[in-house]
């Protein structure tokens, strides 16, 4: 079974971003970037559905600049066998991204994708669905835990996702689009010798327009603004005086 595993390329979680003086958007000049954390999740997954005996290859794709590189080579030291960077200077929204892996499935034929469940900088959480829907694949969103099983001669899988209500398990025939939700796993750390050894590791370079997409945004940002600044707080000295404030001032008792 190979799996395809969609890695972004984003502003590292630690750093606080600036919006840029003109409000056209955030400012990643000089910014640490790495792999958004819900896909190094998916990477994890997949290796280790790899090293479990499931998957036969796992392959990190990812779409962007010519850094993308960097991310694809830190899948592959966690454990992905190659790379495909779809590389443009474009912006990408979600839907053209989940057009270039409809491609990329299209070509590659794998029996699982794999994304996080969103991108920490755009929080759209939107390309594993669409990807589902374009490439007319059974999807499973926020998966916490994923297992596989042979049914009359085909295989499926079972994911649980954690809903508002509580969980829910469903069951997928494969090949099928999953997102990756926090609790799935937790991605190991990756290795000097490991590192090294990603270097070796195949990476093909493609483009939109090989793949035959469009990437076009549809979707225009007006305004980056920051959030307004929140006013001081104030200490009281016992609960007592707390429950006064709230019931006189804030009037919500
Ligand atoms: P989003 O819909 O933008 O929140 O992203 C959801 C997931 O889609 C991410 O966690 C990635 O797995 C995948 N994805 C989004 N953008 C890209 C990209 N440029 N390259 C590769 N994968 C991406």
């Amino acid at each position: 079974m190979k799996i395809l595993v969609a890695i972004k390329r984003v502003v590292d979680y630690n750093v606080k971003v600036r919006v840029k003086s003109d409000g056209t958007g955030v400012d990643v000049a000089n910014v640490k970037m790495s792999m958004n954390p819900f896909d190094e999740i998916a990477v994890e997954e997949a290796v280790r559905m790899k090293e479990q005996g499931f998957a036969s290859e796992v392959v990190a794709v990812s779409c962007g600049e010519a850094q993308c590189q960097e991310v694809l080579r830190t899948a592959m030291a966690i454990g992905a066998d190659r790379g495909v960077l779809v590389e443009t200077a474009d912006e990408l929204q979600p839907l053209a991204v989940a057009k270039l892996l409809r491609a990329l499935v299209d070509k590659e034929q794998p029996q699982l994708v794999i994304l996080g469940k969103q991108a920490i900088d755009g929080d759209f959480n939107q390309t594993g669905q669409m990807l589902a829907a374009l490439a007319g694949l059974p999807q499973a969103t926020f998966a916490s835990r994923v297992t596989f099983s042979e049914v009359n001669g085909q295989m499926r899988a079972t994911v649980a996702r954690e809903i508002d209500g509580g969980a829910e398990t469903l069951s997928l025939k494969l090949p099928a689009v999953v997102t990756t939700d926090l609790r799935l796993n937790e991605p190991r750390y990756v290795t000097l010798p490991n590192i090294m050894k990603a270097k070796k590791k195949p990476l093909e370079i493609t483009r939109p327009q090989d793949l035959g997409v469009d990437v076009t945004p549809r979707l225009k940002t007006l305004k980056v603004s920051e959030p307004p600044r929140r006013s001081a707080g104030v200490l009281v000295p016992d609960a007592k005086a707390l429950v006064e404030k709230l019931k006189s001032e804030a009037k919500v008792l």
